[in-house]
Protein backbone atom coordinates (compact mmCIF):
# COMPACT_ATOMS: atom_id res chain seq x y z
CA UNK A 1 0.00 0.00 0.00
CA UNK A 2 1.49 3.50 -1.20
CA UNK A 3 0.34 4.97 2.62
CA UNK A 4 3.01 2.18 4.36
CA UNK A 5 6.02 3.80 2.31
CA UNK A 6 8.58 2.19 4.68
CA UNK A 7 7.00 -1.01 5.90
CA UNK A 8 9.14 -2.60 8.80
CA UNK A 9 11.84 0.09 8.17
CA UNK A 10 14.18 0.89 11.39
CA UNK A 11 14.45 4.86 11.46
CA UNK A 12 16.60 7.03 13.81
CA UNK A 13 15.58 10.55 14.06
CA UNK A 14 17.35 13.36 15.56
CA UNK A 15 16.29 16.23 17.25
CA UNK A 16 13.15 14.12 16.80
CA UNK A 17 11.31 15.80 20.23
CA UNK A 18 10.56 18.97 18.19
CA UNK A 19 9.61 20.87 14.82
CA UNK A 20 10.71 19.29 12.08
CA UNK A 21 12.11 16.07 13.44
CA UNK A 22 9.02 15.52 15.88
CA UNK A 23 7.03 15.92 12.52
CA UNK A 24 9.19 13.71 10.74
CA UNK A 25 8.70 10.90 13.74
CA UNK A 26 4.91 10.86 13.09
CA UNK A 27 4.94 10.60 9.32
CA UNK A 28 7.55 8.04 9.54
CA UNK A 29 5.67 6.07 12.20
CA UNK A 30 2.32 6.36 9.83
CA UNK A 31 4.61 5.23 6.85
CA UNK A 32 4.97 1.80 8.62
CA UNK A 33 8.72 2.75 10.42
CA UNK A 34 10.22 1.54 13.73
CA UNK A 35 11.78 5.15 15.10
CA UNK A 36 14.21 5.90 17.35
CA UNK A 37 13.36 9.49 18.76
CA UNK A 38 17.19 11.04 19.76
CA UNK A 39 17.13 13.99 21.67
CA UNK A 40 18.46 16.09 24.48
CA UNK A 41 14.90 17.17 25.41
CA UNK A 42 14.14 14.23 27.60
CA UNK A 43 10.61 15.13 28.63
CA UNK A 44 9.47 16.49 25.52
CA UNK A 45 10.91 13.06 23.57
CA UNK A 46 9.15 10.96 26.12
CA UNK A 47 6.02 12.68 25.60
CA UNK A 48 5.60 12.65 21.79
CA UNK A 49 7.25 8.77 21.95
CA UNK A 50 3.56 8.13 24.22
CA UNK A 51 1.61 10.63 22.18
CA UNK A 52 2.15 8.54 19.06
CA UNK A 53 0.39 5.71 21.02
CA UNK A 54 2.15 3.05 19.06
CA UNK A 55 4.55 2.67 22.09
CA UNK A 56 6.12 -0.17 20.46
CA UNK A 57 7.32 1.45 17.23
CA UNK A 58 8.55 4.32 18.73
CA UNK A 59 11.52 4.76 21.31
CA UNK A 60 12.84 7.57 23.07
CA UNK A 61 16.92 7.51 23.38
CA UNK A 62 18.96 10.59 25.10
CA UNK A 63 21.34 11.58 22.27
CA UNK A 64 23.42 15.05 22.70
CA UNK A 65 24.68 14.38 19.05
CA UNK A 66 28.05 16.20 20.20
CA UNK A 67 29.14 13.70 22.36
CA UNK A 68 30.42 10.91 19.53
CA UNK A 69 29.70 7.64 21.77
CA UNK A 70 26.26 9.08 22.59
CA UNK A 71 25.66 8.45 19.15
CA UNK A 72 27.48 5.29 18.98
CA UNK A 73 24.77 4.14 21.68
CA UNK A 74 21.77 5.39 19.93
CA UNK A 75 22.87 3.57 16.89
CA UNK A 76 23.27 0.26 19.03
CA UNK A 77 20.12 0.61 20.98
CA UNK A 78 18.14 0.95 17.45
CA UNK A 79 19.62 -2.06 16.69
CA UNK A 80 19.36 -4.36 19.17
CA UNK A 81 15.25 -3.10 20.40
CA UNK A 82 14.39 -3.36 16.57
CA UNK A 83 17.14 -5.61 14.56
CA UNK A 84 18.86 -2.91 12.61
CA UNK A 85 19.06 0.43 11.21
CA UNK A 86 17.80 1.28 7.87
CA UNK A 87 17.22 5.16 7.76
CA UNK A 88 19.34 7.93 9.56
CA UNK A 89 17.68 11.36 9.24
CA UNK A 90 20.19 13.25 11.00
CA UNK A 91 17.83 16.48 11.92
CA UNK A 92 19.06 18.02 14.95
CA UNK A 93 20.64 21.46 15.24
CA UNK A 94 20.78 24.52 16.66
CA UNK A 95 20.54 28.26 15.11
CA UNK A 96 23.00 29.53 17.81
CA UNK A 97 23.66 33.25 18.03
CA UNK A 98 22.89 35.45 14.69
CA UNK A 99 26.07 37.06 14.32
CA UNK A 100 27.73 39.02 11.12
CA UNK A 101 31.12 38.23 10.34
CA UNK A 102 32.23 41.57 11.93
CA UNK A 103 31.21 40.83 15.14
CA UNK A 104 31.63 37.26 15.22
CA UNK A 105 31.91 35.39 18.93
CA UNK A 106 34.01 32.37 17.79
CA UNK A 107 32.76 30.86 20.54
CA UNK A 108 29.45 30.92 19.31
CA UNK A 109 30.70 29.86 16.08
CA UNK A 110 32.20 26.61 17.66
CA UNK A 111 28.82 25.46 18.96
CA UNK A 112 27.30 25.62 15.67
CA UNK A 113 29.63 23.36 14.65
CA UNK A 114 29.69 21.42 16.97
CA UNK A 115 25.85 20.18 16.73
CA UNK A 116 25.11 21.25 12.80
CA UNK A 117 28.72 19.52 11.43
CA UNK A 118 30.56 17.57 13.33
CA UNK A 119 27.53 16.03 15.04
CA UNK A 120 25.53 15.26 11.90
CA UNK A 121 29.46 13.74 10.86
CA UNK A 122 28.82 11.08 14.10
CA UNK A 123 25.49 10.47 12.68
CA UNK A 124 26.65 9.66 9.32
CA UNK A 125 29.61 7.75 10.41
CA UNK A 126 27.66 5.28 13.28
CA UNK A 127 24.71 4.96 10.89
CA UNK A 128 27.27 3.73 8.04
CA UNK A 129 28.99 1.54 9.95
CA UNK A 130 26.23 -0.68 11.07
CA UNK A 131 24.31 -0.37 7.42
CA UNK A 132 28.31 -1.75 6.12
CA UNK A 133 28.90 -4.14 8.67
CA UNK A 134 25.06 -5.76 8.39
CA UNK A 135 25.17 -4.92 4.19
CA UNK A 136 22.01 -2.77 4.60
CA UNK A 137 21.15 -0.67 1.36
CA UNK A 138 20.26 1.68 4.04
CA UNK A 139 19.10 5.87 3.55
CA UNK A 140 20.92 8.56 5.46
CA UNK A 141 19.11 12.18 5.20
CA UNK A 142 20.32 15.30 6.54
CA UNK A 143 18.59 18.59 7.29
CA UNK A 144 20.91 21.13 5.82
CA UNK A 145 18.87 25.10 5.35
CA UNK A 146 18.76 27.11 2.45
CA UNK A 147 21.40 28.78 4.43
CA UNK A 148 23.48 25.81 2.86
CA UNK A 149 23.52 27.41 -0.41
CA UNK A 150 24.04 30.79 -0.17
CA UNK A 151 24.65 33.40 2.32
CA UNK A 152 22.13 35.27 3.69
CA UNK A 153 23.65 37.57 5.91
CA UNK A 154 21.96 38.74 9.01
CA UNK A 155 18.61 36.62 8.57
CA UNK A 156 20.80 33.18 9.96
CA UNK A 157 23.71 34.44 10.89
CA UNK A 158 27.54 33.08 9.90
CA UNK A 159 28.26 30.52 12.22
CA UNK A 160 24.38 28.96 11.15
CA UNK A 161 25.08 29.54 7.55
CA UNK A 162 28.99 28.10 7.17
CA UNK A 163 27.96 25.00 9.56
CA UNK A 164 25.05 24.11 6.89
CA UNK A 165 27.32 24.98 3.89
CA UNK A 166 29.56 22.35 5.81
CA UNK A 167 26.99 20.13 5.93
CA UNK A 168 26.39 19.59 2.06
CA UNK A 169 30.22 18.91 1.55
CA UNK A 170 29.82 16.60 4.35
CA UNK A 171 26.63 14.83 2.06
CA UNK A 172 28.34 14.85 -1.15
CA UNK A 173 31.26 13.41 0.58
CA UNK A 174 30.21 10.36 2.37
CA UNK A 175 27.35 9.57 -0.82
CA UNK A 176 30.78 9.18 -2.82
CA UNK A 177 32.23 7.13 -0.12
CA UNK A 178 29.47 4.64 0.54
CA UNK A 179 27.46 4.18 -2.77
CA UNK A 180 29.84 1.69 -3.42
CA UNK A 181 27.51 -0.20 -0.34
CA UNK A 182 24.66 0.68 -1.73
CA UNK A 183 23.77 3.47 1.10
CA UNK A 184 22.47 6.72 -0.47
CA UNK A 185 23.06 9.96 1.71
CA UNK A 186 21.00 13.17 0.91
CA UNK A 187 19.70 16.25 2.16
CA UNK A 188 16.27 18.51 2.86
CA UNK A 189 16.89 22.49 2.66
CA UNK A 190 13.67 24.03 3.91
CA UNK A 191 13.12 27.71 3.75
CA UNK A 192 12.02 29.36 7.26
CA UNK A 193 9.70 26.99 9.46
CA UNK A 194 8.03 28.42 12.54
CA UNK A 195 9.72 25.87 15.17
CA UNK A 196 10.93 26.82 18.33
CA UNK A 197 14.57 27.07 16.36
CA UNK A 198 13.31 30.28 15.00
CA UNK A 199 11.29 31.67 17.33
CA UNK A 200 13.62 32.05 19.92
CA UNK A 201 16.85 32.70 17.76
CA UNK A 202 14.70 35.88 16.50
CA UNK A 203 12.73 35.90 19.51
CA UNK A 204 9.16 36.12 17.46
CA UNK A 205 5.70 34.22 17.84
CA UNK A 206 5.46 31.36 14.95
CA UNK A 207 2.59 33.33 13.88
CA UNK A 208 5.03 36.41 13.14
CA UNK A 209 6.97 33.90 11.25
CA UNK A 210 3.63 32.48 9.09
CA UNK A 211 2.76 35.97 8.27
CA UNK A 212 5.69 37.03 6.66
CA UNK A 213 4.45 34.48 4.29
CA UNK A 214 7.51 34.05 2.94
CA UNK A 215 9.55 36.48 2.36
CA UNK A 216 11.51 36.10 -1.30
CA UNK A 217 9.79 32.44 -1.95
CA UNK A 218 8.49 32.49 -5.33
CA UNK A 219 5.17 30.13 -3.96
CA UNK A 220 2.18 32.34 -2.33
CA UNK A 221 -0.72 31.36 -0.77
CA UNK A 222 0.83 28.35 1.27
CA UNK A 223 2.61 28.58 4.57
CA UNK A 224 5.46 26.30 4.97
CA UNK A 225 5.11 23.54 7.77
CA UNK A 226 7.25 20.69 9.38
CA UNK A 227 4.84 18.53 7.90
CA UNK A 228 6.15 19.60 4.40
CA UNK A 229 9.70 19.24 5.56
CA UNK A 230 8.98 15.88 6.84
CA UNK A 231 6.78 14.19 3.46
CA UNK A 232 10.45 15.60 1.80
CA UNK A 233 11.83 13.42 4.57
CA UNK A 234 10.13 10.57 3.88
CA UNK A 235 10.53 10.39 0.08
CA UNK A 236 14.70 10.21 0.44
CA UNK A 237 13.83 7.46 3.42
CA UNK A 238 11.97 5.50 1.55
CA UNK A 239 12.45 3.43 -1.47
CA UNK A 240 10.77 5.72 -4.47
CA UNK A 241 13.95 7.98 -4.51
CA UNK A 242 15.96 4.49 -4.92
CA UNK A 243 18.51 5.82 -7.15
CA UNK A 244 18.65 9.36 -5.59
CA UNK A 245 21.96 10.24 -3.90
CA UNK A 246 23.57 13.19 -2.96
CA UNK A 247 21.06 15.42 -3.42
CA UNK A 248 19.88 18.51 -1.92
CA UNK A 249 16.33 18.57 -2.36
CA UNK A 250 14.90 21.62 -1.24
CA UNK A 251 11.78 23.02 0.30
CA UNK A 252 11.95 26.62 -0.17
CA UNK A 253 8.80 27.33 -2.23
CA UNK A 254 11.45 28.26 -4.80
CA UNK A 255 13.58 30.62 -2.91
CA UNK A 256 16.94 29.48 -4.08
CA UNK A 257 15.89 29.97 -7.62
CA UNK A 258 14.58 32.99 -7.46
CA UNK A 259 17.94 33.86 -5.10
CA UNK A 260 20.49 32.00 -6.80
CA UNK A 261 18.63 30.93 -10.12
CA UNK A 262 20.84 27.86 -10.63
CA UNK A 263 17.99 25.57 -9.01
P1 LIG B 1 13.61 22.66 16.78
O1 LIG B 1 14.35 23.51 17.75
O2 LIG B 1 12.15 22.54 16.87
O3 LIG B 1 14.24 21.19 16.77
C1 LIG B 1 15.61 20.95 16.87
C2 LIG B 1 15.81 19.76 17.81
O4 LIG B 1 17.20 19.45 17.85
C3 LIG B 1 15.37 20.05 19.25
O5 LIG B 1 14.48 19.05 19.70
C4 LIG B 1 16.65 20.07 20.01
O6 LIG B 1 16.52 19.63 21.35
C5 LIG B 1 17.52 19.12 19.19
N1 LIG B 1 18.94 19.32 19.46
C6 LIG B 1 19.63 20.49 19.55
N2 LIG B 1 20.89 20.25 19.88
C7 LIG B 1 21.03 18.90 19.98
C8 LIG B 1 22.10 18.04 20.30
N3 LIG B 1 23.30 18.52 20.62
N4 LIG B 1 21.90 16.71 20.29
C9 LIG B 1 20.66 16.21 20.01
N5 LIG B 1 19.60 16.97 19.71
C10 LIG B 1 19.79 18.29 19.71
O7 LIG B 1 14.04 23.23 15.34
P2 LIG B 1 13.76 22.74 13.85
O8 LIG B 1 13.51 23.96 13.08
O9 LIG B 1 12.78 21.63 13.80
O10 LIG B 1 15.22 22.23 13.46
C11 LIG B 1 15.46 20.97 12.84
C12 LIG B 1 16.54 21.15 11.79
O11 LIG B 1 16.02 21.96 10.73
C13 LIG B 1 17.81 21.85 12.26
O12 LIG B 1 18.93 21.18 11.74
C14 LIG B 1 17.69 23.23 11.65
O13 LIG B 1 18.95 23.84 11.44
C15 LIG B 1 17.00 22.90 10.36
N6 LIG B 1 16.35 24.01 9.68
C16 LIG B 1 15.33 24.67 10.29
C17 LIG B 1 14.72 25.70 9.62
C18 LIG B 1 13.59 26.47 10.23
O14 LIG B 1 13.25 27.53 9.69
N7 LIG B 1 12.99 26.02 11.31
C19 LIG B 1 15.12 26.08 8.32
C20 LIG B 1 16.17 25.38 7.75
C21 LIG B 1 16.76 24.34 8.43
Amino acid sequence: MSKQRLEGKVAIVTGGASGIGAEAVRVFVENGAFVVVADVQDELGHLLASSIGLLEKVSYCHCDIRDEKQVEETVAFAVEKYGSLDIMFSNAGIAGSISNILDLDLNDFDNAMAVNLRGAAACIKHAARVMVARRTRGSIICTASVAASVGIGAAAGVSYTASKHGLIGLVRSACGELGGYGIRVNSVSPYVVATPLVCRALDVEASEVESAGGVGTSLQGIVLKPIHVAQAALFLASDESAYISGHDLTVDGGFLAVNRGIE
